[in-house]
């Protein structure tokens, strides 16, 4: 399936495709090594991680951004479509349609929240989900980070 998902079915299929995710992850669907942006990189399938070819690290798609985490990439992306087209979802129906904990699922939607707050212009899904790529874990904790009690 290569048209943009319209209903949450289409959307979980879309983003079941690790192809699908590569393309929203990375600027024609290119992996570019975080440490020296080299677009020369191999995958080990083994442990869901890409070793540059040039500097030798090793980096997983989500390194350093806010969706790090043991989650697929395209469950995360899956998530952020629900949220960006039905902001009022519940952490309970999240939970459902994603197939995580309602623990996780809350999490996901703090950072979620997290994010936008960091987003100047939102945009477009596509948009949205490329910026926030470029927001890092830090900044992302900053806002997460419960306020100094006085
Ligand atoms: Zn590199």
């Amino acid at each position: 399936m290569t048209k943009k998902p319209r209903t949450i079915s289409e959307a979980a299929l879309y983003f079941a495709s690790p192809a699908m995710c590569r393309k929203l992850r990375w600027p024609g669907g290119k992996p570019v090594c975080p440490v020296c942006s080299s677009t020369r990189t191999g995958q080990i399938v083994t442990r869901h991680l890409r070793r540059c070819l040039d500097c030798r690290k090793q980096f997983s798609d989500k390194q350093g951004t806010l969706f790090e985490s043991p989650l697929q990439l395209g469950q995360w992306f899956f998530a952020c479509w629900i949220l960006y087209n039905y902001p009022k979802t519940t952490c309970q129906r999240l939970s459902d349609l994603v197939g995580v904990t309602v623990r996780t699922a809350w999490q996901m939607r703090r950072k979620w929240n997290a994010g936008l707050s960091l987003i100047v212009r939102p945009g477009t899904f596509e948009d949205t989900i490329k910026q926030l790529f470029f927001l890092s874990k830090n900044q992302i904790n900053e806002v997460l980070k419960p306020p100094k009690s006085r």
